[in-house]
């Protein structure tokens, strides 16, 4: 049985990747920072979904998470980083440190409190995988590329928090080389986080998230990697 834990699963693309997990055979804690949230997604996503409390700001609720699955018994096997905000569009002059700091608290910071919480569970599975829901607006690479898209946006705190998320994904895979720690770009996807301004469908938009989650097994299998469903993405 592999058994995963996605946060801010109770919608979404991480509500759409627990759906797709569940059916490939995986076990899934429904992760949710509202325990209501967690109770109705899992009921709706069957028998192999967990709800499971987790507010990925908040140490005490992540280690109280780390606890209720370590005593669960199963383990963990696959840990998506998925949970994040957009924080609003700010506009360059009224970004303020305490902006950056709350967009970064949640989407770089919280990866890490949970990655720290879930890595001696992930260090003792056959198979440890974590999955770092970045953004291509994290990618140095395109922001500065005329060609694309990303060039044209201007969004420090959000790009921001997703670089520094890139960054600590390729550090987590060269500290932990028994596992396999890859960051990936949904694209831009119909979500509550967009207004459902994007263009993809949530089907479209966890292909990436859901190869990394299902690697094959073997030492060849890629770790310290950003993808999207096309392919490589630059850093
Ligand atoms: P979404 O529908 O707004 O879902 C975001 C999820 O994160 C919700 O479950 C939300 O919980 C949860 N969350 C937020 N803060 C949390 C916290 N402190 N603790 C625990 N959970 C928290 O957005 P989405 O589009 O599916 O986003 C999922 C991930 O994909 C995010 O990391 C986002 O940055 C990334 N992404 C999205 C797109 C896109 O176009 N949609 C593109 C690139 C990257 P609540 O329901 O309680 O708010």
């Amino acid at each position: 049985m592999t058994t995963t834990l996605i946060t801010g699963a109770n919608k979404g693309l991480g509500f759409e990747t627990a759906r797709q997990l569940i059916a490939a055979g995986h076990t899934v804690y429904v992760g949710s920072r509202d325990e209501g949230n967690a109770q109705q997604a899992a009921e709706a996503l069957g028998p192999n979904a967990r709800p499971l409390l987790i507010d990925i700001t908040d140490e005490a609720s992540v280690q109280a998470a780390a606890e209720s699955v370590g005593k669960a018994g199963d383990g963990l096997d696959v840990l998506i980083n998925n949970a994040g905000i957009a924080g609003g569009s700010i506009a360059p002059i009224d970004t303020t440190g305490d902006s950056l700091a709350r967009l970064l608290d949640t989407n770089t910071v919280g990866a890490v409190r949970v990655t720290h919480a879930f890595l001696p569970l992930l260090l003792r599975s056959k198979r440890g995988l974590v999955v770092n829901v970045s953004s291509g607006l994290g990618s140095i690479g395109w922001a500065t590329d005329p060609s694309r898209l990303e060039s044209q946006l201007v969004l420090l705190n959000y790009a921001a928090s997703k670089a520094a998320l890139n960054m600590l994904t390729v550090q987590y895979a060269k500290a932990f080389p028994q596992l396999r720690i890859n960051v990936v770009d949904p694209g831009y996807t119909a979500t509550d986080l967009n207004g459902h301004r994007g263009t993809q469908t949530v089907e479209e938009g966890v292909v990436a998230i859901v190869r990394a989650a299902t690697l094959p097994e073997g030492d060849d299998a890629p770790t310290g990697t950003f993808t999207n469903a096309d392919g490589p993405v630059p850093w």
